[in-house]
């Protein structure tokens, strides 16, 4: 589901960086060392919540301001900040691994997941290019659950992947519209973000995200490939200050994230918390 039509650039940066790369082992990935000790010892019973949100959150300031257009929920590549920080975001929802559960939730890692009807229901081909899917289907919504029970927000990528900017208003609308419902439905929260399958999207886009209760519209600036390796966007390949990093739910996730987290905590990056960003960079005017 990573190819297709795509029209805007990152789309096709993207489109274009899908390549695979063997996997190093790691022993144990990097997580915020002020929370993890404390997460360890809660265990399943008791989710985010009971410690606050994972991954880190701005300082007073922070964060630059990002200002809706005309009324329509603004397009976010990354986060205004200077901090070194970056945002994990994973895509889809095809396969299901359950270590990546635990995984996030042992070690508090702030991730945000923007599910697809058809790969959560497991519809249609699933991508084969990550290798044997193994985990198809297996979870359904109920790996959402667990996921949001880890403090994941569950977000909104269509009910069936299609190129938006090819469809009309009222199409684009009943997916956006109808994948929120659905995610209200399995997971008793209404989604505020949507990322647009390819990337590509068009002013109707927007205007139908805003009218389903989106408040931001989400693309990336570097895409993580199998093994954990990250394809960047931009010409110096560095990660930079308030990057989003676009994953999928690929088979041995668990396995690539730790390479994935261990890279960036050696880089000096910390992970924040999408959602407490979001709430400083794109606020109502004073
Ligand atoms: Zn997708």
């Amino acid at each position: 589901m990573y190819g297709g039509r795509a029209r805007g650039g990152a789309a096709i940066a993207a489109v274009l960086l899908v390549t695979g790369c063997a996997a190093e082992p790691a022993r144990q990935a990097g997580t915020t060392a002020r929370e993890s000790g404390a997460a360890r010892e809660s265990g399943a019973a008791t989710p985010g919540e009971a410690q606050g949100p994972p991954g880190v959150v701005p300082r007073p300031g922070e964060v630059g301001r990002i200002r809706p257009a005309n009324g329509l929920p603004p397009v976010i590549s990354s986060i205004p900040t200077r901090r070194k920080v970056v945002f994990l975001t994973i895509d889809d929802g095809w396969e299901q691994d359950p270590g990546f559960v635990e995984q996030i939730r042992e070690q508090r890692i702030p991730v945000t997941a923007f599910a697809m009807r058809d790969a959560v229901e497991a519809e249609g081909t699933p991508d084969q290019s990550g290798g044997e899917a193994r985990y198809v289907g297996a979870g359904k919504w109920g790996y959402f659950r667990q996921l949001r029970d880890a403090g994941v927000p569950i977000e909104n990528h269509t009910l069936t992947h299609p190129d938006l900017s090819r469809l009309g208003y009222d199409a684009q609308r009943r997916e956006i519209c109808g994948a929120s419902a659905l995610i209200r439905k399995r997971t008793g929260a209404r989604p505020t973000l949507f990322r647009p399958p390819f990337g590509a999207y068009d002013t109707g886009t927007l205007r139908a995200a805003g009218s389903c209760g989106v408040r931001a519209v989400l693309m990336w600036t570097a895409t993580v490939q199998p093994g954990g390796k990250i394809a960047y966007q931009v010409p110096d390949k560095r990660l930079r200050p308030g990057d989003i990093l676009l994953m999928h739910f690929r088979p041995n996730l668990a396995r690539d994230f730790r390479v994935l987290v261990k890279k960036i905590k050696r880089r000096g990056y910390e992970l924040g918390n999408l959602r407490a960003y979001l709430d400083a960079a794109v606020r109502p005017a004073a």
